[in-house]
Order: structure tokens, then sequence, then C-alpha cells
């Protein structure tokens, strides 16, 4: 566990989980994939997890919080929307195939074990006991993330990306692409001692990052227009970028993601009137408007 704060805690991991302690208390921000990581954490901390509040709905998110409530009693916090998901994880595969998912896409990177959430958070304070936790919006990556804001520290989820993950993956995981730019918007705006993202290095300043992402963004629509000056089906299109970008799918569950972050693409150029669709011969076809 490394200490940012006098109170406030992170523990470095594949999922960056963050520890707030209150005056009777520990506030854990996200739970990891499943219960190993908050089972170790939990010996280490001063007091009982009481509540722990969900980033967003991905597995790799809330994966603990049944632990946590089977064990502490922990009170589960998440935002409207994703506290669906986190209650009836088959939403997750089921959004992302459309229809009852097949078994390959109900696995544990898509589906965190059920657990009921306590109550949902909105923007604003949040008083847990005689800490006062500042809650903003951060959706775009997913359909309504929160970040948390507690003693000039800022635990920003799933909000960007690091370098090396962009690097590697190229097209990241996007709900809503003008909701992910105004997160960048909202984020550089921002003047927080540090930032906790939940994947990367903890770090006091953002501004490049932040640029890297928007980069990052800007060049699958720069290369979904390229592409669509012919007209292609979502199909076709996902493996013209695939094959761009250099990047090479070897599962279903990656399969479905890029498709849903392609979609996402789709759906933010078509109402910004940069492309249409054809219906041509029972097909859907993506162009450029002309
Ligand atoms: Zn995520």
């Amino acid at each position: 566990m490394k200490q940012l704060k006098e109170h406030v805690f992170y523990t470095p991991n594949l999922v960056n989980i963050g520890v707030v302690y209150t005056s009777h208390s520990t506030v854990l921000i996200d739970s990891g994939i499943d219960e190993s990581v908050v089972k170790k954490l939990c010996r280490e901390l001063e007091k009982p997890v009481k509540f722990v509040i969900n980033t967003h709905s991905h597995a790799d998110h809330c994966g603990g919080n049944l632990y946590l409530r089977k064990h502490f009693s922990a009170k589960i916090l998440a935002p409207r929307i994703e506290s669906h998901i986190i209650e009836d994880p088959i939403l997750e595969p089921f959004y992302l195939f459309g229809a009852s998912p097949p078994e390959q896409l109900r696995t544990r990177f898509l589906m965190a074990k059920p657990c009921t959430v306590d109550e949902t958070l909105e923007e604003g304070p949040l008083q847990l006991e005689d800490v006062t936790l500042n809650i903003l919006p951060l959706a775009g990556h997913s359909v309504n993330q929160i970040g948390v804001a507690v003693d000039n520290v800022f635990f920003c989820g799933d909000a960007f990306f690091s370098e090396s993950t962009i690097e590697k993956h190229r097209i990241f995981v996007v709900y809503d692409v003008k909701k992910f730019l105004e997160t960048l918007d909202l984020l550089s705006r921002s003047d927080y001692d540090l930032y906790v993202p939940s994947h990367g290095e903890v770090t006091g300043d953002i501004k490049d990052l932040l640029a890297i992402n928007r980069k990052a963004v800007e060049d699958v629509i720069e290369r979904i227009l390229k592409l669509l000056k012919t007209p292609l089906t979502t199909e076709n299109l996902l493996k013209e970028l695939l094959d761009a970008f250099n990047v090479r799918v070897e599962n279903f569950v990656q399969l479905v993601l890029y498709r849903s972050t392609v979609h996402a693409y789709l759906s933010y150029l078509l109402r910004e009137n940069m492309i249409e669709t054809v219906f041509k011969e029972n097909v859907l076809l993506w162009k450029i408007r002309a």
C-alpha cells in the first residue's frame, strides 16, 4: 500500500485500488477483478472496510465487491446505470453481443460476481463519516463512469490510459467518443496534486498524457473517415481498422470490445454529420457524407 496523503493510499496493481481512512473505517475505490487482491489488502488495513465506491461497472473494477460485502458488510456505492450492470453482470456481454451471449463471452473478464448496490452516486460532495469526498462525472470510457476526489487526490478510473496501454491496444475501449473527449477537457481544466488512474502510474501532471489520449482518438477518427471513402459494413471497417493499426484479435471477447468501440466512433461521426448510412441489398453500409 502506498501513501499519497495523510489518510489517502492506494495499492498499485493491475487495477489500482484507492484506500481512504475515515475516523472509524476504510473506504475503498474499486475492488479489483476478483476477491484475491482485496482479501490480501484487508489484512493490511488499520480499519474495517465499510464503504466501496465503484468508478464503473467493468469487471476488473467491481469483482471484489461481493467478498467485501459478505465479510465486512461493506456498503457498495456506484453511479447510475453502472449500478445495474454491477447487480446483473450478464448485462455486459448482453449489450456487447446484442442478445443472449454465447459461453465464450460469459467470462470473468466481462462478468464480475453479481453484487447488490446499496446507494447510487450522484455528482457532488459525498460525506462518509468525517470525510468529504467529491464525485465527478467521467463518462465516455463507459456509460456513466465517475471519479473520486479526496484531499486533492483524484481517483479517475479509466478516464484516460497510459502511453504503454495506448501503444499496445491502439484502439482503446470507448462507449461514447464525445463524452470521452469532454472528460479529457474536464481533466485538463482540473488541478489536483495527484491523479490515480486505475491502470498505470500515479502522477501530478497529466497534461501530456491527456494530449496523447486525445491524439489516439483523433487518429482513429481520421483513419475511419479515410476508410469510409469506400462504403463498408461494420465488420469490414473493423477488419480494415485493426489491420491499419496492426492489432491482432485473438478471441471473441476482444472482438466484441473492439466492435462495440467502432460502433461508438460510428455513432459519434453520424451525430456529427460526417458520415451516413446506406442500405443496399439487405446490407447496412457506412460511408463519408458526400
Ligand atoms: Zn473500464
